[in-house]
């Protein structure tokens, strides 16, 4: 029984610890983006496939696959739904839930929607999407005095309005009041990531009556299972044993 799990969440590395523990072969995959990422323990890989094609050819090492990608993880997950059917290997969604909805959020589609809506609700927003999602901000903000908080630097120049904050998570409520505070943040916007470890910045935005952008998660993926927790894919791995 060998498992590809593709990571880059703190759900596919609780995962690994409990299939590494249940003595099954596990090799943990990795985007690659980050400079310095949270390992898994166990085997890791690090980089792209090389598209649906670069994938199916992987697959020849595993009999199966978990896809632990992160929610908005969207080109990954549908290059594995299509890879695995191609080469008829079971696959596995494990997504950790959205959060609770809020009335009191402003629910959007897209990053581009989420830029319009915060520009409409504020002039010191703070944007906390990722990354790879700032180049979205830039039109609808440029100007604006943004706090964007990321991991490692984007690859874009920002506008001279806007400042930037590396570091990653866990936050802690506290810590994220102190950062809106000092910033004068009068919007925040995130995804809809779900999980802890970035919640406290809504509530932290509560305390101070700030409103909030949430960008709703992409259309989950027909036909393939989905568990949301750890232990749930682990069971499903452990009843595929002696199946392959
Ligand atoms: P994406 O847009 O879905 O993926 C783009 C390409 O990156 C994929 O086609 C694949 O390249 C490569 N890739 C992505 N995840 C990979 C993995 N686990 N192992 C090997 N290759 C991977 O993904 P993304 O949104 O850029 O996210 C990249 C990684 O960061 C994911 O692993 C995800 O779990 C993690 N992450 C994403 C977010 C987010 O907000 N998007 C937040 C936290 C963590 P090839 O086509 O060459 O195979």
């Amino acid at each position: 029984m060998r498992v590809l799990l593709l990571g880059g969440t703190a759900e596919a590395r609780e995962l690994a610890v409990l299939l590494i523990d249940g003595g099954i072969d596990v090799t943990s995959s990795l985007a690659g983006r980050v400079a310095r990422p949270r390992l898994p323990i166990g085997p890791v890989r690090i980089g792209g496939f090389g598209g649906v094609d670069g994938l199916r050819l992987a697959l020849a090492d595993f009999d199966l696959v978990v896809d632990a990608t992160h929610p908005f993880a969207q080109g990954m997950s549908a290059n594995a739904v299509a890879a695995c059917a191609a080469e008829a290997k079971p696959l596995l969604r494990l997504e950790r839930p959205g959060w609770a909805p809020d009335p009191a959020w402003h629910y959007v589609a897209t990053h581009e929607a989420a830029a319009e809506r915060v520009a409409s609700l504020g002039a010191r927003p703070f944007i906390t999407v990722g990354r790879q999602e700032l180049a979205r901000f830039v039109p609808a903000l440029d100007g604006a005095a943004v706090l964007a908080r990321v991991v490692d630097s984007p690859d874009l120049d920002l506008p001279p309005s806007w400042r930037l904050i590396l570091s990653r998570g866990p936050y802690t409520h506290d810590g994220d009041v102190a950062v809106m505070r000092e910033h004068g943040t009068d919007v925040l916007v995130t995804k809809d990531s779900g999980g802890s470890y970035t919640w406290s910045k809504m509530t932290a935005a509560a305390e101070l009556g700030i409103p909030v952008v949430v960008v709703a998660r992409p259309t989950a993926t027909d036909g393939v299972p989905v568990v949301d927790s750890a232990p749930a894919a682990a069971r499903w791995v452990t009843e595929r044993t002696g199946s392959c």
